[in-house]
């Protein structure tokens, strides 16, 4: 009984997990971040951040894929060896598959396209006539982006997760991630106080 039930725990951690592999260990590695500033330092809004954007929704669009790893060995599990184990793979492959369909809509995703474009209406106004400041410069602090000479929001939206290392180590990094799915932990700046880019 209590080996059913661990192992159905188990399976459980496996079939959340596994799915999640693709945004949480792929784009941590140091050769995909040299062109970024270590976390949690402000990020600059450039090509590089819009493309990281697009590349983390791709991340986690590819969980639909990397779902079904579970899903298949829960199965099998469930016809051919342990019920516990099979049922708690099966269950949150299951349950994270019908949340990545759902998700395909864009609207529950961290990283989204209509996030890329605002990064680049940012990108553009910064080197407009009606930029915030003559040494404009657009860095994405964690409750808003900033221009870095003025200080002012030019975007008010917290930041999510951007797949860089994290400063707070692997095991309490990644614990972080899997509780908050990417979503940035704080809330955005005040919509009052955005720039005048975006009125
Ligand atoms: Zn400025």
């Amino acid at each position: 009984m209590w080996t059913e039930i661990a192992l159905f725990f188990c399976g459980a951690v496996i079939g959340h997990l596994v799915p999640r592999m693709t945004w949480l260990v792929l784009p941590r590695f140091e050769s995909w971040n040299q062109q970024f500033p270590p976390h949690p330092e402000p990020i600059p809004v450039d090509e590089y951040l819009t493309q990281r954007v697009l590349n983390m929704r791709t991340f986690n669009r590819l969980s639909i894929v990397f779902a079904m790893i579970p899903l298949g060995f829960g199965l099998a599990s469930l016809v051919y060896g342990s019920l516990g184990l099979g049922l708690g793979m099966w269950m949150t492959s299951c349950w994270t598959l019908l949340a990545r369909v759902v998700g395909l809509l864009d609207k529950g995703s961290p990283w989204n396209i209509e996030m890329a474009q605002e990064l680049q209406l940012v990108r553009n106004s910064s080197v407009s006539e009606d930029r915030c400041c003559n040494s404009a410069m657009p860095v994405w602090q964690v409750m808003a982006v900033r221009c870095s000479a003025c200080n002012e929001i030019l975007l008010s939206r917290a930041r999510p997760d951007l797949g860089r290392p994290r400063s707070d180590g692997f095991v309490k990094g990644t614990l972080r991630l899997i509780l908050s799915e990417g979503h940035p932990l704080a809330r955005s700046a005040s919509a009052e106080h955005v720039g005048k880019t975006l009125k």
